[in-house]
């Protein structure tokens, strides 16, 4: 049951160079997540406990997990992933019990970075989800709460949540003590663009009238997601052509073919 709904990784491979725009985010992670698995000792003699969890909010496909996974491949701590849409369950008991295995399985593997993705899903308030008045729901929610208190030495194991809809999220698990830490991961911006082309390109064949700044420019809505799948398409159109050398135009035809498939599927991030 563990294997199907955890994805347990000894070490992403994810770093912080494989992460464009988010500089204030990664640093801000790096201090509440990454100072305290790596020097606890500078908390205990400062006197104060690290952040509980922390919640990093924003639309799809900004890197949310990408931070989640660089910190944890920075601090050589096991990386442990569940969905919060996993914990929902019809049976009952069967969430909170989803909720105790994930903290045995972070404690089996300390140091843990423990992601808790779509976090909404067990987290929002009971006006705003069809699911979340239910009793099991805030039954599995409680739970979570609970296994966050219960931590004496919170060093070891790093909390990291997230979530698309901030505004669906139940205030009491933002309290002090709970995800106390918030952490906004917005959509790139021109210069983030950019240097999210040049990452996701570092190991194409690209032509030198390629123009990254230019591309930045003409995808003003495009998530960290959408550029990756920009490069992957302008690549296909390349090989289409019989060509192994990327051009611009092959980059211009993917941002459209990109732009007209998130059209019209209404999952991907606009
Ligand atoms: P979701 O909310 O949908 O789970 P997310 O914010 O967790 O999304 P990620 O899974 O981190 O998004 O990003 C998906 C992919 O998009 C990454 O594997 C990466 O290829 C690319 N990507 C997203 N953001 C960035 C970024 N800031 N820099 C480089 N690549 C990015």
């Amino acid at each position: 049951v563990r294997a199907r709904v955890m994805e347990v990784t000894e070490s992403p491979d994810v770093s912080y160079e494989d992460i464009g725009g988010l500089e204030e985010q990664m640093q801000e992670v790096r201090e509440t997540v990454e100072m305290p698995l790596k020097s606890p000792e500078m908390f205990t003699e400062v006197g104060i406990d690290p952040p509980s969890g922390v919640l990093l909010y924003g639309p799809p496909g900004t890197g949310k997990t990408m931070l989640a996974k660089a910190v944890a491949n920075q601090t050589d701590a096991t990386f442990i992933k569940m969905a919060g849409s996993e914990l929902v369950h019809k049976f009952i008991g069967e969430g909170a019990k989803l909720v105790r295995d994930l903290f045995e399985v972070a404690r089996e593997h300390e140091p843990a970075v423990l992601f808790i993705d779509e976090i909404d899903a067990i987290a929002a308030t009971r006006t705003e989800s069809k699911t979340s008045g239910d009793a099991e729901v805030q039954r599995t929610m409680m739970q979570l709460l609970s296994e966050m208190d219960g931590f004496e030495d919170r060093g070891e194991i790093r909390i990291i949540a997230a979530t698309n809809r901030f505004d669906m999220l139940d205030r009491a698990i933002l309290r002090p003590g709970r995800f106390d830490r918030l952490i906004e991961v917005p959509k790139p911006t021109e210069e983030g663009r950019e240097l999210i082309f040049q990452i996701h390109t570092r190991n194409m064949n690209v032509a030198d009238d390629v123009d990254f700044a230019e591309l930045a420019e003409i995808t003003p809505e495009a998530s960290g997601a959408d550029i990756k799948a920009v490069c992957t398409e302008a690549g296909m159109f390349a090989i289409r052509d019989e060509r192994t050398e990327i051009r611009m135009e092959d980059f211009r035809s993917a941002w459209e073919k990109v732009q007209a498939e998130s059209e019209e599927d209404p999952s991907v991030s606009k």
